[in-house]
């Protein structure tokens, strides 16, 4: 019996998010049975092996029936099909969350696949990962202490919402609530905005016919700045799709903050350097003292 008081869980898309979800459960010992559900039978083979998941199916109606709660941890391209799937097929009073990265985009996409807005869809998107993918990449400690943001919408069974927030907290994530516009507008400054800006610098870089001797002299530098570009191109491309309209704003923001820094460096002025650069090292500071009083979060 799952703490939770769910028996099965049912995890489509066994990744880096969806195998990590998984093995805190088990980490927990929060659930009875835990059926993974994707694409590609090897790597299901290969959850199976790791002890991530208890069975499998690569048939999603499948796989989510007699399921208590589903998680969908696929890509953002994905999930319209994945709920087309699972819509007609769930058990009466099943639960279901996801994690994708702009909800507004889910929230589409389940109106469109299921016709409506089912009262025991809570979205759903843990602020933790790394540039890694696949199921061999899945940690239980990933969402240790980080947030999980969730975003209810009016027609939000209050049930389900605290079925999906116990079973968060049960894992050791923090868990907040927030409007899904907001939170599309929150991701795309902290996290879509700064992962088009490493992959467009490498990028940038690695098209310039000098471009070996600038990699054979990067230091820490650019390493630290670029870490991120070593993420999935497929999922960034999706997340930049599904979340256009905010990450567009932030970046229209980014690139007048960036002209005014280009044209106090071109006037050299050093005093609105200084300026800039000592308000960006005091906000920095701040966020990783912040960082160490709660960390993961
Ligand atoms: P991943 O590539 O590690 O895992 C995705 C899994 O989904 C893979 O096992 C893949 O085989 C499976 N899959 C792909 N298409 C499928 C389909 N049509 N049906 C069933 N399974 C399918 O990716 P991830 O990093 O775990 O990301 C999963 C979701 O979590 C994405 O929506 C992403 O936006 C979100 N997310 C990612 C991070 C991160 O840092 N990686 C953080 C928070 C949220």
């Amino acid at each position: 019996m799952c703490a939770a008081a769910v028996d099965k869980i049912c995890v489509i898309g066994v990744g880096l998010i969806g195998g990590s979800f998984a093995r805190a459960l088990k980490r927990g010992a929060l659930c009875g049975h835990i059926v993974g559900c994707g694409r590609s039978e090897q790597s299901l083979r290969r959850a199976l092996e790791l002890g991530v998941i208890d069975s499998y199916s690569t048939r999603p109606a499948e796989a989510v029936a007699g399921a208590g709660l589903v998680m969908v941890a696929t890509p953002l391209g994905a999930m319209r099909e994945v709920f087309s799937a699972i819509c007609p097929a769930l058990d009466a009073g099943a639960v279901v969350t996801d994690a994708g990265s702009a909800k507004a985009a889910v929230i589409e996409a389940v109106v469109q696949a299921c016709g409506r807005l089912p009262a025991n869809f809570v979205p759903g998107h843990p602020i933790a990962g790394t540039e890694n993918s696949g199921v061999e990449a899945s940690f239980a400690e990933l969402f240790d202490r980080h947030r999980v943001i969730l975003t209810p919408l009016p027609q939000t069974s209050p049930d389900a919402l605290a079925l999906v927030r116990g079973l968060w907290q049960q894992i050791g994530a923090e868990v907040t609530t927030m409007d899904v516009d907001e939170h599309d507008q929150v991701l795309a400054a902290t996290s879509h905005l700064p992962h088009v800006l490493a992959f467009a610098l490498v990028a940038s870089l690695a098209h310039r016919s000098e471009r070996q001797k600038i990699f054979d002299y990067a230091a820490g530098g650019f390493r630290d700045f670029t870490r991120i570009a070593s993420s999935d191109p497929r999922m960034w491309r999706d997340i930049c799709v599904d979340n256009s309209r905010a990450l567009l704003d932030a970046l229209r923001e980014f690139r007048a903050d960036l002209d005014q820094l280009a044209a106090a460096i071109e006037a050299r002025d050093g005093d609105r350097i200084i300026e800039v650069f000592s308000a960006a090292k005091q906000a920095r500071d701040q966020f990783v003292a912040d960082k160490r009083k709660r960390p993961g979060s």
